[in-house]
């Protein structure tokens, strides 16, 4: 079997590479000041300072358990610890259809949204054409996404990104007879629970740990961690205070329906079909600032029904389960560092949260760039060890 651990290092650059190196303060080569001001040679500074690192990153969901792993794998010498009072599978991405089709963020430049989909998309591509790819829950999907007026736009900017994107043809176009245009493309999807359990047991052979606790305040870590990582999806609204994060209420049904094997989306409507490993996911609702967890039995019925009118075979569907979540929606994904300061005391935080209705479009690629967060972090800490001068 291939070394997972090796493979997925692929796309990370070793902490140890120059590129990385460059991240720290400039000084004459092979040597670096520390905050003290001594002086001591790079690999000094790199084994103390990174090795003695403690990271706590909040969040046990997709973004939490992806930013703890790519953290985990690119810096191994440091200590990672996940704080969650949720696990699947009982978080918004277990609720999520998990396919990997771009939400738009409106305040995050389109080029950051496209690397983060591509890098993304580049990252599961290994996994999803590897042996892991069963056991991770990562899977190959294509289907169509269909129009009922034609868009303005027929070529969304990540088109490149999926495979074979295309318009369809007026004979595949003829299963859909209420809709005037559509696309087909390949993309990959990633079913949960089996995606968090895979990244989680990644996280523990990599040293990491995993603790049960639900977190008031993020002072409450400080002393026990240099630098925190706030994954919280709609939880950092309180954590942080962050009016700009709201809840979009998704309902979505999950049905044994085993036959379908195509993806359906309406792209200028509420109706989706993706199917999954073990069940097809309908949907679904997109409800503003509504907190409510519970289902909605109507609501269901229309699901069911929308989704009916565009594969008529789903009425067959059986042992339908209704799930609700709250997509951690945001103008932009917040992906920053930020200093907070009581008194004459320092807390390092990176977040990564905001991730709204396209997490699972975008998440290794936020993860990566939180990891970068981290490491300027982690290189600007004033540690007992620089004291000690060479
Ligand atoms: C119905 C629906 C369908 C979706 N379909 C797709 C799709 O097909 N493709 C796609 O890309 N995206 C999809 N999404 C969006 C995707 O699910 C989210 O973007 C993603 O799950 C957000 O992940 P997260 O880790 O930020 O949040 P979560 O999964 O909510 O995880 C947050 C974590 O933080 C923890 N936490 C929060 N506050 C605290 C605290 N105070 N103390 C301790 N722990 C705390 C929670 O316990 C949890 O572990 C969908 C969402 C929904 C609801």
């Amino acid at each position: 079997m291939i070394g997972w651990r090796s493979l997925s290092r692929l796309p990370n650059p070793c902490f140890f590479s120059p590129s990385n190196l460059q991240l720290l303060p400039p000084v004459e080569a092979g040597r670096r000041k520390c905050p003290d001001g001594g002086i001591h040679n790079s690999d000094f500074w790199t084994q103390n300072i990174m090795t003695q690192a403690k990271v706590a990153v909040i969040g046990a969901g997709l973004v939490g358990l992806s930013t703890a792993v790519s953290i985990s794998d690119s810096l191994p010498d440091c200590s990672v610890a996940v704080i969650a009072d949720k696990f699947t599978p009982n978080t918004t991405s277990d609720v999520a259809a998990g396919i990997l089709i771009p939400h738009v963020y409106p305040e995050t430049p389109v080029p950051q949204q496209k690397q983060w989909f591509r890098e993304t998309f580049d990252y599961l591509s290994l996994i999803g054409n590897s042996p892991e790819a069963s056991e991770a829950g990562i899977h190959w999907l294509s289907g169509w996404q269909i129009f009922k007026t034609i868009p303005d736009e027929k070529t969304p900017f990540w088109a490149d990104v999926v495979l074979g994107f295309r318009s369809m043809t007026e004979k595949e176009l003829k299963k859909f007879p209420q809709h005037k245009f559509g696309q087909a493309f390949t993309t990959l999807r990633c079913d949960c629970p089996s995606y968090l359990i895979w990244m989680e047991k990644r996280l523990k052979e990599n040293g990491g740990q995993v603790h049960a606790r639900k977190i008031e305040d993020l002072w409450e870590l400080h002393g026990d961690y240099d630098v925190l990582v706030n994954c919280s999806g709609i939880g950092s609204r309180k954590l942080t205070g962050d009016l700009e994060i709201y809840p979009t209420r998704g309902q979505v049904l999950k049905v044994h329906a085993p036959w379908v094997k195509h993806f359906i989306r309406e792209g200028d409507g509420p109706a989706y079909i993706y199917p999954g490993v073990h069940t097809v996911t309908l949907g679904g609702t997109k409800q503003k600032d509504n907190w409510e967890l519970s289902s909605d039995p109507g609501t269901s019925k229309n699901i069911f029904g929308q989704c009916c009118a565009l594969e008529p075979s789903l009425k067959a569907a059986r042992d339908i389960k209704v799930r609700v979540g709250l997509r951690p929606s945001r103008p932009a994904v917040r992906v920053q560092k930020e200093t907070l300061f009581r008194g004459s005391k320092k807390l390092q935080v990176v977040h990564n949260y905001g991730h709204g209705g396209g997490g699972f479009s975008v998440h290794w690629g936020t993860a990566k760039e939180a990891t970068q967060l981290l490491k300027e972090c982690i290189a600007a800490l004033e540690t007992p060890s620089c004291k000690a001068k060479l």
